[in-house]
């Protein structure tokens, strides 16, 4: 699983998806959690923090989102060397399953689909966690 000090960044245009998500976090133990309100103040956030030597190891995505998608932020950081193998969540709803081979093309680490749960959020983490550590 994601180490509890993995520093977080959630990204969600709506308020209370991004409370939603930090409760979520903290209780499962992570300690450093970060919000950006769209793509473009994700991607200012990335960008300020690596530049600071304080990178984020994690996003969590919404999709949809005014200014910048959570599409076009996944396209333009897999575009940065460094970041090809962040792992990055993107949050889709129940009608837009369709969308999801998308942003596999692009590369996505993993989605979920649209209410969240905890548990589902930690299965998916844990998966996810998995795909990119395999086993030696
Ligand atoms: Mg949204």
């Amino acid at each position: 699983m994601f180490p509890l000090n993995t520093r977080v960044l959630i990204v969600d245009d709506m308020a209370s998806l991004r409370d939603l998500l930090k409760a979520y976090l903290r209780r499962l133990g992570f300690k450093h959690v970060t919000e950006a309100v769209d793509g473009r103040d994700a991607y200012q956030t990335l960008i300020a923090s690596k530049a600071a030597g304080n990178p984020f190891e994690l996003v969590i995505s919404d999709w949809n989102m005014p200014n910048m998608t959570g599409l076009e932020l996944l396209k333009l950081v897999r575009g940065i060397p460094d970041w090809k193998n962040l792992p990055f969540l993107i949050l889709t709803t129940e009608n837009e399953k369709e969308k999801v081979m998308e942003a596999v093309m692009a590369q996505v680490s993993n989605y979920i689909v649209k209410p969240i749960e905890e548990r589902t959020l930690e299965e998916k983490l844990l998966r996810t966690w998995q795909k990119l550590n395999p086993p030696t």
